[in-house]
């Protein structure tokens, strides 16, 4: 089983780590630069992106994080997750840090201030059994993509949806996944079960070049 860690600085940590184990991996929390490059792939966890992004600096989490998501570590981040591994953010706050990995723009707190939550069974790309039920809080959405990310989710269009039906709410580039809702609230663990399978076959990937090597 895999060594998955959770950034622990703030937000939906525990829910991430019960995911993970459901999912099939070892779930690790990080804190720090050591426990980092312990772990196979990361997950950033929902909560406030802004905060996130000052725990980095303070944790000095900042360019040790870029580097390995630069390296390629599968990375999942769920809501503010997501907005931190955008290359752009609108309606961010001007000095908040993006991690970079997935070449999207978001928008966040996108769904409206006053929608705090929204919830709709959405469509997955790479998800056997039927829609996900999806959890949306303060949620960002994206709002444009490059051509190398892939679509995985959209908001269905159905009269609750309003003006975010069709918006893209899940996406992959890679092994970098993002969802702009929180499947680790919902215990469902299939989203997470995605991941796993992302990271594994990295590690697969890994061990490949190894043994051509040797
Ligand atoms: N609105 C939050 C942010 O901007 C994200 C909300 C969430 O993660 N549930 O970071």
């Amino acid at each position: 089983r895999p060594l998955i860690g959770v950034l622990a600085l703030q937000g939906d940590v525990r829910e991430h780590v019960a995911a993970l184990e459901a999912g099939g991996a070892r779930a690790l929390t990080v804190r720090r630069e050591s426990e980092l490059s312990a772990v196979d792939g990361l997950v950033l966890p929902g909560g406030e992106s802004t905060t996130m992004s000052r725990l980095l600096e303070t944790f000095e989490l900042l360019a040790p994080l870029r580097a390995r998501i630069a390296d390629g570590m599968p990375t999942y981040g769920s809501c503010a997750g997501m907005i931190l591994l955008a290359e752009k953010v609108l309606d961010g706050r001007p000095d908040q840090h993006q991690l970079g990995g997935l070449d999207v723009i978001v928008r966040r707190n996108a769904f409206g201030r006053q929608v705090d939550s929204f919830e709709e069974d959405v469509d997955f790309d790479g998800v056997d059994g039927g829609p996900l039920h999806a959890v949306f809080i303060r949620a960002p959405w994206v709002e444009s993509s490059s051509p190398r990310v892939t679509v995985l989710a959209r908001v269905p269009e159905t009269p609750a949806a309003g003006a975010a039906a069709g918006r893209i709410v899940a996406v992959r580039q890679g092994t970098v996944l993002a969802t702009a809702f929180h499947p680790e609230l919902t215990g469902d663990a299939r989203v997470h079960r995605l991941f796993v399978d992302i990271v594994n076959r990295n590690g697969d990937g890994e061990r490949k070049t190894t043994d051509s090597q040797g």
